[in-house]
């Protein structure tokens, strides 16, 4: 049985560079009219409150959103990159224009950005969390439509590839509570690409001190390459140390790996990420890094 919780790191800094990402990718898949279908392997609960006993007793919001919100505030909205006043924008508007206190998750935000004519479908597989997306789902006034099923996600996209509108974005976010989510994650990647080759992914991953977790991005690039397609990778380093020390708990460092990114994607990151480095950073190891190819 799956012990991670979304719930007590919704809203920390993986999740501002992962969801920040997110809005941009999705943002731009969705200037033009033909419809788009996001396939979200590992979706979570959906939906958290900021303070709920597992947000407060984690705290990892407060060096993620919380503190990005802080930053701007501080230094004014005109200081925040597009990138990041888009995603803030978002959350803003989806806690109806009040405090930012509901933080969506990922199908949550594909739900609110997406349009009548696109589609959202979510594998959840922990019972409970799996529970609460579908109340989540039901609830939201989305305009797409949105599926879920709580099977393993590695396993239910391939039956979801290529999608009939042949537009389309693949969100994979695993625990990584398995050392073989990693493997996974790469050989999901080279089937779709066989199967969808000009589909976008978004794939997270966190910077720990596992040879799995650095050796990813080194392989799905390789993979990527090797199908002609273009990648955008990005990660954000907030703090020294391994993961679980340190004052803003949790990780220190993760990763963004996006397949057939946008081609505007690249110069946004560029601005945002020092900016997440001023807002979010915690000590002088604080870093970004940013890479590129065929885009
Ligand atoms: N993507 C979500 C977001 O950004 O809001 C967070 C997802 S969380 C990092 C990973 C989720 O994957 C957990 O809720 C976990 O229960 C679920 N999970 C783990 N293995 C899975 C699998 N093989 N298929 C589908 N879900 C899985």
């Amino acid at each position: 049985m799956f012990s991670y919780r979304h719930a007590f790191h919704a809203g920390n800094h993986a999740d501002v560079l992962k969801h920040a990402t997110l809005v941009a990718v999705l943002q731009h898949l969705t200037l033009k009219e033909g419809a788009l279908s996001v396939v979200d392997t590992h979706a979570g609960a959906g939906l958290y409150k900021l303070d709920s006993n597992s947000a407060t007793t984690s705290a990892e919001a407060e060096f993620g959103i919380k503190a990005l919100l802080a930053h701007i505030s501080k230094h004014g909205k005109a200081s925040a990159p597009a990138l990041l006043s888009a995603y803030v924008g978002m959350l803003r508007q989806f806690n109806g224009g009040k405090d930012i206190k509901m933080y969506p998750g990922s199908p949550i935000i594909a739900a609110e950005l997406l349009r009548t004519q696109d589609r959202v479908m979510a594998f959840e597989v922990h019972p409970t969390d799996h529970r609460l997306l579908r109340t989540t789902l039901e609830q939201a006034t989305s305009r797409a439509k949105l599926l879920m099923d709580r099977k393993d996600g590695f396993e239910g996209i391939r039956s979801l590839l290529p999608p009939v509108s042949r537009r389309g974005l693949v969100v994979c976010d695993p625990s990584y509570e398995l050392k073989t989510d990693y493997a996974e994650v790469l050989n999901m990647t080279v089937e779709a690409l066989r199967r969808f080759a000009t589909g976008s992914m978004l794939i997270w991953y966190p910077l720990v001190g596992r040879p799995e977790a650095h050796d990813l991005p080194r392989k799905l690039k390789n993979a990527v390459a090797k199908a002609g397609k273009s990648w955008l990778h990005a990660t954000l380093q907030v703090r020294a140390g391994a993961a679980g020390q340190g004052t803003g708990g949790g990780l220190g460092a993760s990763g963004v790996f996006v397949v057939n990114p946008p081609h505007t994607l690249k110069a946004q990151m560029q601005e945002a990420l020092p900016y997440l480095v001023e807002a979010l950073g915690q000590d002088t190891h604080a870093a970004f890094k940013l890479e590129s190819h065929g885009n």
